[in-house]
């Protein structure tokens, strides 16, 4: 990758960030188009965050990317936000025009196009069951809701926080079924399974090797598409239990690389080169 005085900047800040593989992805996108860009990984801990935001700015960087913890607290830190990222009250990726800070949330419709891509499947009509209600619960369900779904079944530890979702979308999305529901064994026998198709881990259950499995095993069969938004490990106990049952597996990379596809483009206003991203990716995690 060649440097120049006029190599435009694109970055992502998060804490900790060690760990992202956006860097990777970005860079071999700006490569493949032959862009004067580079991409890089900012460790900003949240006391730090309006000074970086602020610094970002007077360097005159046209984008950037915040991860956890950042998605939500960025808000107060910029100009504007689209109304969507308003309404699920995230934010990952900044555009900056004018020298106005701009935030959208691309995690939503990330999911969506990766969901689309890797199963063909159209959403509309469909009954999901998502467990969680953060901030990647929250995109993923205003899409989801966007896209048609018929009902929207959500369990979460919390549940003040999967009423919260519920509330925010309810009225917006009135001809969507939500229901929101805490985890408990008794959950299973009273939400009406047979109206799901489609089962979408959105907690951070999973990410460690010892997470148990968040849905009782006997519940995940064949005709099931079964996603998990964590991508590391690739297969998580979730998926992993899902692909015994001869239900169709999705893990988190397509989202990411999705996502990423998507404020790409924001950016750059360039087709972005989706396959060459995932091999990336796919390749830095040692998977092709
Ligand atoms: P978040 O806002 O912190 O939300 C975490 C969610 O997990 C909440 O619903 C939380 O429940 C639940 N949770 C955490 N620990 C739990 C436990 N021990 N038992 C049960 N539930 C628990 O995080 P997020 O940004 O939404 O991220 C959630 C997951 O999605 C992470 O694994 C992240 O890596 C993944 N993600 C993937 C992508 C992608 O591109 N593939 C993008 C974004 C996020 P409470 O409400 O009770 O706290």
């Amino acid at each position: 990758m060649k440097i120049s005085g006029s190599t435009e900047v694109f970055c992502i800040l998060g804490h900790p960030v060690s760990h992202t593989l956006s860097p990777i992805m970005h860079n071999a996108a700006f490569q493949a188009l032959g862009l004067d860009c580079c991409y890089l990984s900012f460790d900003v801990e949240p006391r730090d965050l309006r000074k970086g935001i602020q610094g970002l700015a007077a360097l005159g960087i046209k984008g950037f990317n915040l991860t956890i913890p950042h998605k939500e607290t960025v808000i107060k830190l910029l100009d504007e936000v689209t109304p969507e990222a308003a309404r699920i009250g995230a934010v990952n990726t900044v555009m900056v025009r004018q020298n106005r800070l701009i935030g959208h949330n691309t995690d939503g419709l990330g999911f969506v196009n990766a969901f689309r891509e890797e199963t063909g499947v159209s959403l509309r009509g469909k009954g999901v069951l998502l467990l969680g209600a953060g901030g990647a619960a929250r995109a993923v369900a205003f899409q989801l809701a966007k896209e048609g779904i018929a009902n929207l079944l959500i369990i979460n530890r919390t549940l003040s926080n999967a009423r919260a979702l519920v509330r925010d979308f309810g009225k917006k999305f009135t001809s969507v079924n939500w229901s929101a529901n805490a985890f408990s064994p008794k959950v299973w026998d009273r939400i009406p399974l047979e109206r799901v198709d489609v089962v979408i881990n959105a907690t951070s259950v999973g990410m460690q090797p010892n997470d148990p499995l968040m849905i009782p095993r006997s519940l995940l069969k064949e005709r099931l598409v079964v996603c998990d938004l964590i991508y590391r490990p690739t297969k998580t106990r979730l998926l992993s239990a899902a692909e015994a049952a001869g239900a169709k597996a999705i893990n988190g990379l397509g989202m990411l690389v999705h996502q990423g596809a998507l404020a790409f483009e924001l950016w750059t206003n360039k087709k972005p080169p989706v396959d060459l991203m995932k091999s990336a990716v796919k390749g830095h995690l040692d998977l092709r």
